[in-house]
């Protein structure tokens, strides 16, 4: 009986080791997500840049436009000067001509500004660029990575479903209906170690007597919560032989 625990707690090993694969398998999509996810919000980060800046030329284009506009309407000014009729007429054009100058005055300073700012975004520009960059080829190499992952995953997952076939020629035929009935009821976990006096799988305390019957393990023994297969092995036994 002993060595059939054995087996049956080496199948257990295999099927978990199915089991977790499959898992780290299924959790890769969600992984992959989240990595595309870091680069979108950056990539709208730096749209967000690219939006500022569009804007700061347009603003620039805008006081070009109404730098000209203003030097050309002085220009004319003046030449009315030359030709108005009376002092009344010539006072309100030199007034005039006055405002006009500190408009172009204004209208410069702020063009230095608007300059100065767009030299600002143009420079963060660059450096989200960068950073986006540098992120993009961080986000090949983690997806490569995974995709990688997920292969060796699927290789090692062929491998064990072969090993454990074998193991499954070598236990009697209701023992392993009544495994895969308790594995298909608790999370693909059939068989547990009794740990520190506790069911492996629920973590419920086992009575000293089954544990002392576990010991000897001459019969088969469940745990009275989750009704588990449990079995007490020592270190160098059940291992799948990795
Ligand atoms: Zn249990």
């Amino acid at each position: 009986m002993k060595e059939t625990l054995v087996k049956l707690f080496k199948l257990q090993n295999t099927d978990r080791e199915i089991l977790e694969r499959k898992m780290m398998i299924k959790e890769i999509p969600q992984k992959m997500k989240e990595l595309e996810k870091i680069i979108g919000d950056r990539t709208e980060l730096l749209e967000e840049v690219e939006q500022r800046l569009k804007g700061n030329h347009n603003k620039e284009l805008a006081v070009e436009r109404k730098l000209q506009e203003t030097k050309i309407s002085i220009e004319r000014h003046k030449k009315q000067l030359l030709t108005v009729k009376t002092n009344k007429e010539y006072a309100a054009l030199l007034k005039e001509i006055s405002t006009e100058e500190s408009n172009i005055e204004r209208l410069e300073e702020e063009m230095l500004y608007l300059l100065d700012e767009t030299e600002g975004v143009e420079e963060e520009k660059r450096e989200e660029e960068k950073t986006l960059s540098k992120m993009k080829e961080r986000y090949e190499k983690n997806k490569a990575a995974l995709e990688e992952k997920k292969e060796r995953f699927e290789r090692e997952i062929e491998i064990k479903k072969k090993e454990r076939e074998q193991f499954a020629t070598e236990i009697e035929g209701n023992l392993l209906k009544r495994y895969e009935k308790i594995r298909s009821l608790r999370d693909g976990i059939a068989v547990v170690q009794i740990q520190e006096g506790n069911c492996g799988g629920c973590f419920s305390s086992i009575p000293p007597q089954v544990i002392n019957e576990a010991k000897r393990g001459d019969k088969i023994l469940t745990c009275e919560s989750c009704g588990r297969i449990i079995v007490y092995l020592k270190e160098d036994q059940g291992q799948s032989g990795e």
